[in-house]
């Protein structure tokens, strides 16, 4: 990602930005349109991992659906040209006002949390005499074996009806008259990457469907949701393993006749096509501890400090000129690498080891391309973080 003539390109740069390679992204959109057409799978952008619009702009591109998480990003999916007929609309909590943009909006499928969002949204739906799309969204109690922060499939998750109360659900459905049943929908997490649990899901989605055929209900859509995870240890491994998580759901998913296949990722696409630049401002070198202070912090970059997440962490200026690795003649130091927000928990990573590192040195947080700028804040009242976009190899 980072050649000598990008990292020279940067010095006139203001930090801290983040920085895009769209030769990246389209890679890795290419290899998720490649594995997934193989089977006739429907892909959709969830577009809350980022919504930076050269970002939305290239996954429309190759006429992917849009997995919308609030009213605005409804709007949004429709502004950047993805087919209303292509966007589904999930949330465990969604407004009326919300319900009734989507409504108005003409959009294909809303993922519905619970009984009471069904009612509502047939109301809605009923007062404009429309009839909504719905698909149930399921927790299947399928363990995601991910971090406690990030697993949504559980029975104690906020998200989505357990499977006790689908009985609930079949009875409402039928007295509903202004809601079309679509399907069902599951999503169990994120950052997964142990193929185990998305076959798991796998034979939950085949009871949970025979469940509701067996009750009369046409299945017509089955939503398998996100969640396929990155290496963020290996950041130059841009593209994840879409063939492995495609050929599990071909494998163990039994899709019948007319059945449309879903499938809802954010983080897989985009993260690895960008990093998160900033400039050392300090070295702060203490007896026990030395600390880097650098001019990005929570306000940019804020997975590392709401669920510990780990991003690789390089000193773009301390590298030998010939090989773009760390270079061999610099002694590694350790420094916990902060940031400069008046909070304790400001900190990227401690103990990270880098080579000897100085004011002013450019440091990539590499993979911040999934739900990196768009959790940024302004916090402290800082700048709006800016993007830099290379697309030299398109
Ligand atoms: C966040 C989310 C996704 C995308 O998750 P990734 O881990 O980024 O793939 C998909 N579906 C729903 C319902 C979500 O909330």
């Amino acid at each position: 990602m980072f050649t000598n003539n990008t990292i020279q390109g940067f010095a006139n740069v203001e930090t801290p930005f983040y920085y895009y390679d769209l030769s990246v992204l389209k890679n890795t959109l290419d290899a998720c349109r490649d594995a997934s057409s193989k089977y006739g799978f429907h892909v959709h952008y969830a577009m809350k991992a980022n919504f930076n619009p050269k970002v939305i702009d290239m996954v429309q591109s190759y006429g992917f659906g849009a997995d919308c998480v609030s009213g605005n990003e409804v709007k949004a999916a429709i502004n950047h040209g993805f087919s209303k007929n292509k966007v589904v609309f999930a949330g465990v909590g969604k407004s009326d006002k919300e319900i009734n943009e989507a409504l108005d909006a003409d959009i294909f499928c809303f993922n519905v949390e619970s009984v009471q969002e069904l009612e509502i949204i047939n109301e809605l739906a009923a007062a404009k005499g429309k009839v909504a799309g719905v698909a149930i969204r399921i927790n299947p109690n399928v363990d995601a074996h991910t971090h406690h922060f990030i697993t949504t499939g559980l029975d104690e998750n906020k998200f989505g009806i357990n499977t006790w109360q689908l009985n609930d659900v079949a009875d409402t459905l039928r007295k509903l008259s202004h809601i079309n049943f679509l399907g069902i929908h599951f999503h169990v997490g994120s950052q997964i990457t142990d193929m185990e649990v998305f076959r798991n899901l796998c034979n939950r989605i085949n009871e949970i469907q025979d469940w509701f055929e067996g009750r009369g209900f046409n299945v017509k859509i089955l939503n398998a949701g996100g969640g396929l995870g990155v290496d963020y240890y290996h950041p130059d491994t841009n593209v994840p393993d879409f063939e492995s998580y495609f050929k599990v759901f071909s494998q163990f998913l039994n899709v019948k006749p007319g059945q449309e296949v879903h499938f809802e990722l954010g983080r897989a696409l985009v993260a690895q096509s960008a990093s998160l630049i900033a400039r050392v401002l300090y070295v702060k070198n203490g007896q026990k501890k030395n600390f880097l202070i650098l001019d990005a912090g929570m306000t940019e970059l804020m997975r590392p400090m709401l669920y510990q997440a780990y991003h690789a962490i390089e000193n773009l200026s301390q590298r030998s000129e010939k090989h773009s690795q760390p270079n061999p003649n610099h002694s590694l130091v350790k420094y916990d690498v902060v940031g400069p927000i008046c909070e304790s928990t400001d900190c990227f990573r401690k103990d990270v080891e880098l080579p000897q590192s100085f004011r002013g040195d450019l440091i990539a947080i590499r993979t911040a391309g999934a739900y990196g700028e768009v959790m940024a804040s302004n916090y402290n009242l800082r700048d709006k973080v800016q993007s830099v976009y290379a697309d030299s190899s398109i």
